[in-house]
């Protein structure tokens, strides 16, 4: 009997020993190429040395500082990289533990934006249905789960939906992707109109979609197209990339590809990668001149913003990411895997689509490639992938719910940037073993 509450206490779980590399080791000594970075998180992989010597110097000098008191060189320091890496001006970095936050921090910021410029009736959010942001009140009531939501609806903001970008299943076979784009650039309008534009504040997207979907990009000039309507209406546009950023898909902000700014961008798992908890907000010029000449005062904050030994951690992890040029790496390795995905499951009935950008790859089941139907839910096939990959030496992270949060199965991969081109081989073939 554990003490540790875990989320599902009826899984009994073998204890993580180590780690080196891409791979896991269990108290039996069993190892596991860590396929999917835990949850995207372990971009360097595990026990990285640079990492490990930042986090030991940090805590010989200070490990903690309250910002109502003090700011350190580390922070300061990972703050002027992350803005100068950012596209456009997104100039203003606020730290946090974790992706959630920075989601809240995100929703906090955009709405005290509005109130600071006497907008106050600006306070709709409108998210997509096939979204995850996070697990904290703000966070799961725009997420796009209606079933994770369900228990908590009293306790929610009321959020708004409108559909995702998911080419797979909703391009018309007439439709051009530009058609497409358009068509859910129209869908937003039609949403900001019916609540009435000067309600609304925000429309948050994942850049990429992670968890619910398993890494679906948008068709391009989705949301170039987004962006336009949200600025014909002033609503800010939030583009979350907990999972998708910090060189995931082979740039170090995903919508980069794009060619979009968002006004507020949160980033998390990548940018510690995995060695410390932290996340971060960033914002424009735009809104932090508002509340800085404003109020003066961000009503928003956590005692451990900014932490030291995490923001060392933090900047070891992303030196070496630019030092060694993991970057290219992850353009390569991921067009690699995606190719060896092709050819390996050329002939899978049950293979559906492959599909991602750079290291972030999704695999959605189908009970066949015509019809695209999904798989029974019953059979609950996304956990018993996850259980027999873990029984090859593979660690990998299916979900279900792929389309309306309940029904569809996919398996989301992303290695971390460190793999190898045999690793790769490796992970495909382990695959191919389970699936
Ligand atoms: N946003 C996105 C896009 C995510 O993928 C996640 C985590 N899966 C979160 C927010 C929440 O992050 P955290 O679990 O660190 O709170």
């Amino acid at each position: 009997m554990t003490h540790v509450f875990h989320r599902n206490p009826k899984v009994s779980l073998k204890t993580a020993v180590n780690g080196k590399g891409i791979r896991l080791f269990d108290s039996d000594g069993k190892s596991y190429i860590d396929a999917c970075g835990g949850a995207a998180v372990s971009c360097l992989g595990h026990g990285h040395p640079a990492v490990i010597e930042a986090i030991k110097h940090q805590l010989d000098t200070i490990a903690y500082a309250h910002t109502s008191f003090f700011t350190t060189q580390v922070a300061e320091d990972l703050a002027d990289f992350l803005q100068k890496k950012a596209p456009g001006n997104l100039n203003h970095v606020y730290f946090v533990s974790g992706g959630s936050e920075a989601v809240e921090a995100a929703m906090k910021l955009a709405r005290q934006y509005f109130v600071e410029i006497d907008q106050t009736e600006r306070r709709h959010f409108i998210a997509r249905r096939q979204s995850y942001h996070g697990n904290t009140l703000g966070a799961l009531a725009i997420g796009g789960n209606a079933w994770r939501r369900q228990p908590f609806l009293p306790l929610l903001i009321e959020a708004h939906h409108v559909s995702p970008c998911y080419a797979y299943r909703d391009q018309l076979s007439s439709e051009s992707e530009e058609q497409y784009a358009s068509r859910l650039a129209r869908e937003l309008e039609d949403k900001i109109l019916e609540l009435g534009p000067s309600t609304v504040a925000a429309f948050v997207a994942e850049t990429v979609v992670g968890a619910t979907a398993g890494a679906v990009p948008p068709v391009k000039t989705y949301l170039q197209k987004i962006r336009a309507v949200c600025d014909k209406y002033g609503v800010l546009l939030i583009l979350d990339e907990v999972m998708s950023g910090m060189g995931r898909t082979g740039h170090l902000f995903a919508c980069e590809e794009d060619g979009v700014v968002p006004d507020i961008i949160t980033i998390a798992k990548g940018l510690g990668a995995g060695y410390q908890p932290i996340g971060a907000t960033l914002c424009t010029d735009k809104i932090y001149d508002v509340i800085v000449n404003g109020s003066g005062f961000f009503q928003h904050g956590h005692t451990y913003i900014g932490h030291a030994t995490a923001c060392a951690a933090s900047l070891a992890v992303q030196k070496t990411i630019q030092e060694q040029n993991l970057l290219a790496n992850v353009l390569q390795r991921g067009e690699q895997l995606r190719g060896e995905l092709h050819q390996t499951f050329a002939n899978h009935p049950h293979i559906g689509d492959i599909r991602g950008r750079g290291l972030f790859v999704g695999i959605e089941l189908v009970q066949d490639r015509e019809s695209k139907k999904p798989l029974d839910p019953a059979l609950k096939t996304h956990a018993r992938i996850k259980a027999q990959a873990k029984e090859n030496g593979l660690l990998v992270y299916p979900m279900g719910g792929t389309i309306d949060g309940r029904l569809g199965d996919h398996i989301l991969l992303a290695p971390p940037f460190i793999c190898t081109e045999a690793d790769i081989s490796d992970i495909v073939g382990r695959l191919s073993d389970t699936v």
